[in-house]
C-alpha cells in the first residue's frame, strides 16, 4: 500500500529536565521500512512515569533534539506496512512494548527488560520519541496485536504487561521450592499498577488483601472489592496488623511507590514468601529500620525480596489474555479504570494531564480517527 501519508504528526512532548515545558508539538513521522509499521493512535494513557517526566525528574530527550514526545501506554491501529511485514495487517487494533535493546548480553538473548549494560532505550520515556502523538512508526518486533473486542481497555496492557512479569519472576523464584501452593497476597499501593495487581492475583485465585493509604470509601477500593479482594486502608491499620490477620503471606506485590512502605514491608513477607518490588523511587533520604530482626526473618524464614521492571514480549502477549479473562471474570471493571478522558487537540487541559485527581485511576488521551 502507499498511500500518501502526512510526514509529520501533532504530538505532546517536554523537554526533559525542564519543568513546566510541556507542549502541544509536531512529531516527525518516518518514512517506513520493509519491517516497519504506521500506526494510527486510538488512545494513549498517562502514569506516573510521564507526570515525573512532566516534573522534569525523569526523561531523555532523543540524540539530535531537546524534545521528548510522552506516552508508552498506547493502543492504535495499523495504517499501512513495510513489503516484509506478516505478522500485522492494515486495520489490525495493536500495542507496542516499551524498551529497546542495547546489545547487551541479556538483550541478545531477547530480555531488554533484563539489560544489563542500562544503555537500553525506552519510547516516551527514554531517548526514543513516544506514542502520544496521532501517528508513530515501530518495527513489527516490537508490536503486540490485540483483538478488536479488547479495544476499548487495550490501554491497560503495558501496565498490566508490568505486574505480569512481576508474577511471572516471583513463579520463577518459587521453583527453587518442593512445595509452593501460594494462597495469600498482599498488594500495597492501589494505583493502576496495584489495582491491576489485584485483579492479576484474583484471576489466578489468591486471597488478596490491598493495602493502600487513602481509606474508603474511593474509586480504587470499590476495583479491588469488586474483584473479589479485600481493601485496607493504612490509616486504618498499621501493615503489622492487617498480615497478622492474614495468616502465612506467599506473595507481596510493592508499588505504593514509597521507599520506606518498600522495604518495611519486608518484614511481613510469610515463611518462603517473596515480595517483588515495583516502585521506582527518586529522592536520596536515609531511615532507620530494625535491621537484625529483618535479617534474621529473611534467613530463618527463606524468603526472597526481588525487583521487577519493564516487561518482555511475553508478559505483553500474557496480558492481552489475561484482559480477556478480567473482562469475562468481571464485565465492565477493566473500562472502570478510566476515570477521564480527554480528547487530543489544541484544547487539551495540560494541567490535569500533568498532576493526578483526587480519585484519578487512568486519565486517557483520545485520538479522533482521521477522516
Ligand atoms: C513503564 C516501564 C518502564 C519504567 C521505567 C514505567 O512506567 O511502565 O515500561 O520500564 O516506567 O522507565
Amino acid at each position: 500500500m502507499s498511500t500518501s501519508i502526512a510526514t509529520t504528526a501533532a504530538a505532546l512532548a517536554v523537554l526533559p529536565g525542564q519543568a513546566g515545558t510541556l507542549r502541544l508539538s509536531t512529531t516527525p513521522v518516518p518514512p517506513l521500512g520493509p519491517r516497519d509499521v504506521l500506526v494510527e493512535t486510538i488512545r494513549v494513557g498517562i502514569c506516573g512515569t510521564d507526570r515525573e517526566i512532566i516534573r522534569g525528574d525523569l526523561g531523555e530527550a532523543p540524540a539530535g533534539t531537546d524534545e521528548l514526545v510522552l506516552g508508552h501506554e498506547v493502543v492504535g491501529r495499523v495504517l499501512q506496512t513495510g513489503a516484509e511485514v506478516t505478522r500485522v495487517a492494515p486495520g489490525q487494533v495493536v500495542t507496542a512494548t516499551v524498551r529497546r535493546p542495547d546489545g547487551c548480553p541479556a538483550c541478545l538473548a531477547g530480555e531488554p527488560d533484563m539489560c544489563l549494560w542500562l544503555k537500553y532505550t525506552e519510547r516516551g520515556i527514554f531517548r526514543e520519541p513516544g506514542f502520544l502523538c496521532e501517528r508513530w512508526v515501530e518495527a513489527e518486533e516490537w508490536l503486540i496485536p490485540v483483538p478488536e473486542a479488547l479495544e476499548a481497555t487495550a490501554v491497560l496492557i503495558e501496565p498490566l504487561t508490568v505486574v505480569e512479569k512481576a508474577v511471572r519472576q516471583a513463579e520463577a523464584i518459587q521453583r527453587r521450592l518442593a512445595y509452593w501452593k501460594p494462597e495469600r497476597a498482599i498488594v500495597i499501593g492501589a494505583g493502576p499498577i496495584g489495582l491491576l495487581g489485584t485483579l492479576l492475583l484474583r484471576a489466578k485465585g489468591y486471597a488478596v488483601t490491598t493495602v493502600a493509604r487513602t481509606p474508603k470509601p474511593n474509586p480504587a477500593a470499590d476495583l479491588v472489592e469488586a474483584s473479589g479482594a479485600t481493601y485496607r486502608s493504612l490509616r486504618d491499620a498499621s501493615l503489622d496488623e492487617i498480615a497478622a490477620s492474614i495468616g502465612n503471606v506467599d506473595l507481596i506485590l510493592e508499588s505504593s511507590g514509597n521507599a520506606e512502605i518498600a522495604l518495611d514491608a519486608m518484614r511481613v513477607i510469610g515463611n518462603n514468601g517473596v515480595e517483588v518490588l515495583l516502585s521506582i523511587t527518586g529522592g536520596t533520604h536515609r531511615i532507620a529500620l530494625p535491621a537484625e530482626q529483618m535479617n534474621t526473618s529473611l534467613v530463618i524464614g527463606n524468603k526472597v525480596v526481588v525487583g521487577s521492571v519493564n516487561a518482555g514480549s511475553v508478559d505483553f502477549v500474557n496480558a492481552v489474555e489475561r484482559l480477556a479473562d478480567f473482562e469475562r471474570l468481571w464485565p465492565g471493571l477493566g473500562e472502570r479504570f478510566i476515570t477521564r478522558r480527554m480528547p487530543f487537540g489544541p484544547d487539551l487541559d495540560l494541567h490535569a494531564i500533568a498532576h493526578k485527581s483526587p480519585n484519578e485511576i487512568k486519565t486517557v488521551i483520545e485520538f479522533a480517527p482521521a477522516s
